[in-house]
């Protein structure tokens, strides 16, 4: 595996990989792995002829009151585990290389990212498309693999590709969790013992909107109040939203409609803010 530093050094190795016909397969990071991200990596393995993995803390989707200074990092560890996935270019670039001074352009997904997560974090998906958006343009996929964790994300950005004809398609790839139920993140990594206990409300909660959906309840508030009672009987979570949206507009949904429901939600355990969701 190579390691690449610098954006222009990048994009030459991906110009040479389309000159000579090869499909790129690309997984955007943060890094701080775990089976969440492989999984993006195994799949972009599979499906393309060379494939990329960018690790990148990047500080405009990050508020002033939020954990970029902290956000975990090891990235000794993510190399390692990079090799073993045969992962064939890991693009590392600097805050100054990919934010050099002058910056001043930006990328806005407008509707998409006024609820849900942007409602709480206003400037988040601003700062994540623009980056996205420089991604794609320094690492020219052919595709690009998104985890249904991060479900608003993964809508912003097809949103995106589809409004900029971006030439990429977008990969999106199921939840993967710990063996109680907690969706991975790196973030999980700041939980203490009993934080980590009761983190695991999220996934009880989301597993009890689906029993109630197959049973038949297709009230969005009954299901919610349902969601909310499971998580209060726990002593630490603290909910931030509980929502129920279509998947095509992300708009509030009094009904469960089949194949257009995301039920969603963020808790703050301790100062740790989890999300996770379900796809209907
Ligand atoms: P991050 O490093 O948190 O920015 O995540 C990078 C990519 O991995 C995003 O597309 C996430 O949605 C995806 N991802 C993170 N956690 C998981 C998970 N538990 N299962 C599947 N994909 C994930």
């Amino acid at each position: 595996m190579r390691i690449v530093y610098e954006p222009y050094e990048m994009q030459e190795i991906a110009n040479k990989y389309r000159e000579w016909g090869k499909t790129i397969g690309f997984v955007p990071t943060m890094g701080y792995l775990h089976k969440g991200h492989l999984s993006l990596v195994k799949e972009a393995k599979k499906n393309n002829d060379v494939t990329f993995v960018s690790i990148f803390v990047n500080p405009t989707q990050f508020a002033p009151n939020e954990d970029l200074d902290k956000y975990p990092r090891d990235i000794e560890r993510d190399e390692e585990l990079l090799k073993r996935e045969g992962v064939d270019f890991l693009f590392y670039p600097t805050v100054e290389n990919m934010y050099p001074d002058g910056f001043q352009t930006y990328v806005s997904v407008e509707n998409l990212t006024q609820v849900l997560e942007g409602a709480s974090r206003p400037t988040h998906f601003r700062g994540v498309t623009t980056v996205v958006s420089k991604l794609f343009n320094i690492t020219k996929p052919h595709r690009a693999y998104f985890g249904k964790k991060d479900a608003q994300q993964l809508i912003v950005i097809k949103k995106m590709v589809e409004n900029l004809n971006f030439d990429v398609e977008i990969v999106g790839l199921p939840i993967v969790r710990e063996s109680d139920g907690l969706a991975m993140s790196s973030r999980n990594k700041y939980l203490n013992k009993k934080e980590r206990e009761e983190a695991v409300c999220l996934y009880k909660s989301l597993q009890k909107a689906k029993e109630m959906i197959d049973k038949g309840t297709d009230d969005a508030e009954t299901i919610k109040q349902e969601m909310r009672k499971i998580i209060e009987k726990y002593e630490i979570p603290k909910i931030d939203y509980i929502s129920i949206n279509s998947l095509s507009e992300l708009k509030e949904l009094k009904k469960i409609e089949k194949d257009n429901t995301l039920i969603s939600l963020a808790v703050f355990v301790g100062k740790t803010r989890l999300i996770d969701n379900l796809w209907i």
